[in-house]
This record gives C-alpha cells, sequence and structure tokens, in this order.
C-alpha cells in the first residue's frame, strides 16, 4: 500500500483502519522511493507503532523501489532495510508505464528484495532466478499493472515460484476484500490452492522471515 508520503491520498492511520474494517490481519506501507525520498522511511514509523499497540492489525514498514537506474537497486534496497523496512519490494517492468528494462532482472537478482512487484511479461530465466533468490512475485489488483497477471500466474506455476496477490492501494477504492482477491486470482487462472497460499501463507512466509509473525 502507499500513503500519502509518496503518491496514496491516505495517512497510514487511514489505510489502516479501512483495511480492517475489511478484514486485513496485516498489510505493509510500502511507499515509493528512490534517492530523493529514501531517508523518509521511518517518518511513519511512530503511526505505525502506535497503529499496532493500540489496533487489532499488523502495519509493517516498507518501501517500492520504483523507477530508479537498474544498478542502484542492490543500495536502494540496502538502504531501505537500514532504515527500518521490513518488505522491500521493487516496482517491476509492468505493461502500464515505461519501467527501465532489465529491472525486473536487478530485483531477482538481489536478495534484499521480498517482492517483484507487477512483473509485466516477466521471462523464465528471471522467474528461476526469482525462486533461487527467493523473491516472490506479485499478482496485481490493480487496473494497468494487473494486465500481466495471467502471464506471472502461469510462469510461476512452472517455475514453482511464491506468488502474493498485492492491493496495490493508492486510494480508498483500491482496498480489496478477501473474497475480491479470490476473484482476481480465478482472473489471472490461478486455482483456489494457488490463491490461499498467494493470500495466506506466501504473505506470512515473508513477513516470518522478516522477524514477524502473524
Ligand atoms: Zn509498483
Amino acid at each position: 500500500m502507499h500513503s500519502l508520503f509518496s503518491d496514496g491520498e491516505l495517512l497510514p492511520s487511514e489505510l489502516a483502519r479501512r483495511a480492517l474494517v475489511l478484514g486485513h490481519e496485516a498489510i505493509a506501507i510500502t511507499d515509493h522511493v528512490d534517492y530523493s525520498n529514501i531517508n523518509t522511511i521511518p517518518e511513519i514509523s511512530a503511526a505505525i507503532d502506535d497503529i499496532n499497540s493500540n489496533w487489532d492489525i499488523t502495519v509493517v514498514l516498507g518501501a517500492e523501489i520504483t523507477h530508479a537506474p537498474t544498478e542502484s537497486i542492490p543500495a536502494l534496497a540496502e538502504k531501505a532495510r537500514e532504515l527500518g523496512a521490513k518488505i522491500v519490494v521493487v516496482h517491476g517492468e509492468t505493461l502500464n508505464e515505461p519501467v527501465v528494462e532489465g529491472t525486473n532482472f536487478a530485483a531477482v537478482n538481489c536478495k534484499e528484495i521480498d517482492i517483484l512487484g507487477h512483473p509485466g511479461l516477466i521471462t523464465k530465466e528471471e522467474a528461476e532466478l526469482a525462486k533461487k533468490n527467493d523473491v516472490a512475485l506479485e499478482i496485481s489488483a490493480r487496473k494497468g499493472h494487473c494486465l500481466g497477471n495471467g502471464h506471472v500466474a502461469n510462469i510461476a506455476r512452472e517455475v514453482g515460484n511464491d506468488l502474493v496477490i498485492d492491493t496495490d492501494t493508492h486510494s480508498p477504492d483500491d482496498i480489496i476484500t478477501f473474497e475480491r482477491s479470490i476473484e482476481i486470482g480465478l482472473g489471472a487462472g490461478m486455482t483456489k490452492e494457488e490463491i490461499l497460499k498467494a493470500t495466506i501463507d506466501n504473505p506470512r512466509k515473508i513477513l516470518k522471515r522478516n522477524g514477524i509473525e502473524i
């Protein structure tokens, strides 16, 4: 999810409140970053601590490395970790934006990355590297980014990648229910079993590896 600390519309507290009402157990706030704003990652941690100690939802601090030169992705990921990001996403080569070619490869080649967001027409070689480096691939609920979902689901099945179904929330209407996430998965050609892994097991696995149990 993105807050108004990048290009989202809501404060972290409203994101959490709206997600809680729709039944989410956990959300990650992964604002877009490059070298211009990466130092702002910790600015929302006080709000996250406040939410986590008072409400029945887990909010995770993260970052999404976005439209950065591919050469800088490993250093940006390391910096995001140092600044407290528990989930590090890379804004992949969506069919919807002119993301620089090689971004998917740079992301799956970096062990610090948890999720390659909307990887568009990811190649089999990139998917194999993602599996080796434990980088999950995203099935996106967001319009535009979702154009590659069918391809991503197919290649992940062939290679054995972990998938996650993400909302990529920017505005209130982007926050989806569990039922809607099942529809998104079915629309991508996923089986019910694959969808449950991508909505429950795989997110839990990523959080656990980063020290967060839910
Ligand atoms: Zn993105």
